[in-house]
């Protein structure tokens, strides 16, 4: 079992020790306070509502202010040294959730207005998380090892059910933006979790697609459940199977590179997993993002992105937890831009075709066989078995 410990920072944000099963350590016994005296936190930056489009637009101004890409000496969330207080005030940690100093969202709670018109605006409530995966400054969390990515998951899930139990919150995201290239602030490996008082754009126009498809189907089937079924049944886009999860590039992926992985059993949300789908959990994402890496040279910079049923009772019977990792990687020195067509009517071209990519994403070699054997790459004849 994760062993699990809250404490509090000098401003009073709540951080959360999640030391892997594997090492149990008395936690409690060598907890140590923030020094730092902090200032007291303050206002939320506000939420406006977007009349065209019907969308809720967070103005976050104050975040200009935050840290961008500091030296490793003074990371933020590496444990901390008599030369480096930083935010984990700990010698040494396995992984770390804690609030946000700089939140687009939060700290203060709250729902957003419901009647809305042109001029409507509200504070920005809700709540953001920053996870470390990891006391090392440098790697990235393919590299984590099982033990470490299992323990990574259990705080996903822990913070899913936490954070959706909160007031006002609609929707739980956890996300990892890995590169530079993609507007990382901080190298150090790291995630987040945005609690969101409002359904996302992309979780409303998923949610409603998903919603139609479960009523045409008299509640007894989901449209992820479909699309999984009629991926691994084709399986020239599959890229791994397991016993409780699969991954593919899907038929119309509107990236580059772009994986859906998707559990074998309708959930809401990682707070729903069994113990054992998060055991295999932690064994199919590492193999997945070592496929990502194993495809260039380079680290390739993506957005891995958890797509979890709102907390909407519209939505919800209808929601299924499942992973989008997405890259504007083409090639090896080549990025894609999101342009007129991608970016002002949302209209993809995608330069590559799906099953190109997942016939590349099964064919790498991987860097050593660390994860457990009972995830194998999918082939377009194994699909079928
Ligand atoms: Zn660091």
């Amino acid at each position: 079992m994760t062993s699990i410990t809250s404490t509090s920072l000098s401003d009073g944000r709540e951080l959360i020790y999640f030391d892997d099963a594997a090492a149990p350590k008395s936690r409690a016994a060598q907890l140590t306070t923030d020094h730092r005296g902090l200032p007291a936190r303050g206002e939320p930056g506000e939420v406006r509502y977007d009349a065209l489009a019907d969308e809720w637009v967070a103005v976050a101004a104050h975040r200009q202010t935050r840290t961008h890409l500091p030296p490793a000496d003074q990371c933020p969330i590496c444990p901390t040294t008599a030369a480096n207080p930083s935010e984990i005030p700990a010698s040494d940690y396995d992984v770390v959730v804690f609030e946000n100093r700089f939140p687009s969202l939060g700290p203060a709670l709250g729902p957003v207005p419901e009647a809305t018109s042109w001029g409507t605006k509200g504070p920005a409530y809700g709540r953001c998380e920053v996870v470390a995966f990891t006391p090392s400054h440098t790697g990235s969390f393919s590299e984590l090892g099982e033990t470490r990515a299992r323990t990574v998951i259990e705080a996903w899930a822990h913070r899913t059910e936490a954070l959706s139990a909160l007031p006002g919150i609609k929707q739980v995201f956890p996300f990892e933006n890995r590169g530079a290239d993609i507007g990382v602030t901080l190298h150090h490996p790291h995630g987040q979790i945005y609690a969101y008082p409002y359904v996302t754009p992309r979780a409303g126009v998923l949610g409603a697609a998903a919603r139609r498809f479960h009523d045409a189907h008299d509640g007894r089937d989901t449209l992820t459940g479909s699309l999984l079924r009629s991926e691994r049944e084709d399986g020239s886009r599959m890229v791994l199977e397991g016993e409780n999860f699969s991954a593919y590039v899907p038929f119309a992926a509107r990236w580059p590179l772009e994986i859906h992985l998707v559990p074998h059993r309708q959930v809401p949300d990682l707070a729903a997993l069994s113990g054992e789908e998060k055991d295999e959990l932690a064994s199919v994402y590492l193999n997945l993002l070592q496929r990502v890496d194993a495809l260039y040279p380079t680290p390739t910079p993506y957005i891995s992105a958890w797509h979890q049923a709102p907390l909407d009772p519209v939505l919800r019977p209808a929601g299924y937890l499942h992973l989008q990792l997405t890259s504007p990687r083409r090639a090896a020195d080549k990025l894609k831009y999101l342009a007129g067509s991608e970016a002002a009517m949302g209209a993809f071209i995608n330069d590559t075709t799906p099953e190109s990519v997942a016939e590349r994403l099964r064919e790498v070699t991987l860097p050593s066989p660390t994860t457990s054997p009972a995830v194998l790459a999918a082939t377009p004849e194994g699909a079928h078995a």
